[in-house]
């Protein structure tokens, strides 16, 4: 175990992945078939939210469970007011914590806690009992629709809100407020993400919010996200997110021999540029760069999304039954099998949503149109534009491409491909040499990442 180590780099491939690591002053670099990202959640005060200056009588929740701790009678005949779920979602990480307070607080005497509440979310395991103990304790829960105005003059406190039962204005004045804490991503992991070029969900966790992806599952075969990597989580959640994780890892390294599917992309090098658009452009990153100066698709990391193969100026790389050959096949016969006089539209339909909404409306009797004749892609980004102006020239109509909305996609930016958008290149290569050959000498954290070819 490496404990106070940085990760300074990383690169590679499933089952034969180069991370370089740093404690002190010391790089040292490591091969491991598999890595799991385990980051933790950080807290921060909301106290601006809510219109209050941190002091000796407004405390964040961090600083009342340090406070509970060191001294717990010090709290002895005081009213505390919890602020809550007002300035943010309910949450139940942040409720649990509340909870956990407002009950060492009511076990000192004359403590009266108020827990002042948006919503109350219960849904973790032992939370509605906690809620329960508190409230027979002698805890007052008052939940609001709406922030109450609060006041703060020096140590002076006073909160004002339209009470619902009520119905008329409430003022409570009580010693010490405690605001809530937001949890959320570690700042860290936006580095780790540039590292390991693993995609960022919107709240700055190492996960998109992708229905077609497993729980513990990146963009990048054989990197795997648990707990506070991935979203807020209880321990109990990240516990099992970490025997997932260990599962998946055996699952893909298993005894050392992996079965890997016939679709996988194959580069003819002969027809290669070395334009390195593939390598860009590959959402999984699954292509490296050998030492002899030559793109390399790794089998294990290639989930057959065909985006490389359509963007390759050269069409130097095809994919099992959807290589180009048999794509201008299909293609052509669907383009001239004519029904009746309803006009020919030819519908690429990616696998994973737009075959599928075909396969749906078909069981429900909802015949397609006339004349739409489907033809089955491995992710909207495979369309070539080959193929749309091959339907166009064998007399079709019209072409459509049935994508996965935007956010969506399985391999992330496929439907952005085939709308002609394509997202941000990712950074290149270094102007000369590999990384092959500087691994010879002492190992220095790498300045990019992934041009490595596995041994
Ligand atoms: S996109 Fe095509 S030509 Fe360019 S490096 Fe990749 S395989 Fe070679
Ligand atoms: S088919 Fe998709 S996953 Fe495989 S190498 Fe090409 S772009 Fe990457």
């Amino acid at each position: 175990m490496l404990a106070a180590t940085r990760m300074d780099g990383a690169a590679g491939v499933p089952g034969d992945f180069r991370v370089w690591l740093s404690g002190n002053e010391d790089i040292v670099e490591k091969s491991v078939g598999a890595i799991v990202v385990a980051s933790e959640l950080v807290s921060c005060p909301m106290n601006d939210a809510y219109g209050l200056t941190l002091s000796d009588t407004v405390l964040s929740q961090s600083q009342l469970e340090a406070a509970l701790k060191s001294n717990p009678a010090a709290f002895a005949g005081k009213s505390i007011a919890f602020l809550m779920g007002l300035a943010q979602d309910g949450n139940p990480l942040v409720l649990e914590r509340v909870l956990k307070s407002v009950l060492a607080l009511e076990n000192q005497a004359d403590t009266s806690a108020y827990v002042i509440a948006g919503d109350l979310k219960v849904a973790e395991d032992g939370l509605e009992r906690l809620y329960l103990e508190c409230r027979d304790k002698g805890a007052m829960y008052i939940k609001l629709t709406a922030q109450p105005t609060v006041a703060q003059e020096g140590s002076a406190l006073s909160i004002t809100y339209d009470d619902p039962v009520l119905q008329r204005p409430v003022e409570l004045v009580p010693d010490i407020i405690v605001v809530e804490e937001a949890i959320g991503a570690d700042d860290v992991n936006a580095a780790l993400a540039d590292m390991l070029k693993i995609d960022m969900g919107s709240m700055g966790f190492l996960q998109t919010d992708n229905v077609h992806r497993y729980p513990v599952s990146t963009n990048r075969e054989g990197i795997f996200v648990v707990g506070g990597s991935r979203r807020v989580k209880k321990r109990y959640g990240a516990l099992m997110d970490a025997e997932n994780a260990a599962l998946r890892v055996r699952g893909l390294l298993g005894d050392g021999t992996i079965d890997v599917p016939t679709d996988k992309a194959v580069i003819d090098t002969g027809k290669c540029t070395f334009c390195l658009t593939c390598y860009r452009c590959c959402p999984h990153g699954a292509i490296y760069w050998a030492a002899e100066n030559k793109p390399v698709i790794s089998k294990v990391a290639c989930q057959g999304c065909g985006i490389c193969a359509s963007e390759c100026p050269m069409d130097a790389i095809q994919i099992g039954d959807y290589n180009d050959t048999a794509m201008i096949e299909t293609v052509g016969q669907s383009a001239t099998a004519k029904t009746g006089d309803a006009p020919t539209i030819v519908a690429f339909c990616c696998q994973n949503s737009g075959l599928e909404a075909a396969k749906m409306a078909e069981s429900f009797g909802m015949p397609l149109p006339a004349g739409l004749k489907t033809v089955t892609v491995p992710c909207a980004g495979k369309v070539d534009i080959d193929y749309i102006m091959h339907a166009l020239a064998e007399g079709a109509d019209g072409v459509v491409i049935m994508a996965c909305h935007n956010g969506n996609c399985k391999s992330e930016r496929g439907s952005l491909y085939a709308a002609g958008v394509p997202p941000t290149p990712r950074k290149c290569w270094p102007p000369s040499g590999s990384r092959k050959s500087a691994s010879a000498s002492p190992p220095q954290p790498p300045t990019w990442a992934l041009i490595f070819p596995p041994s």
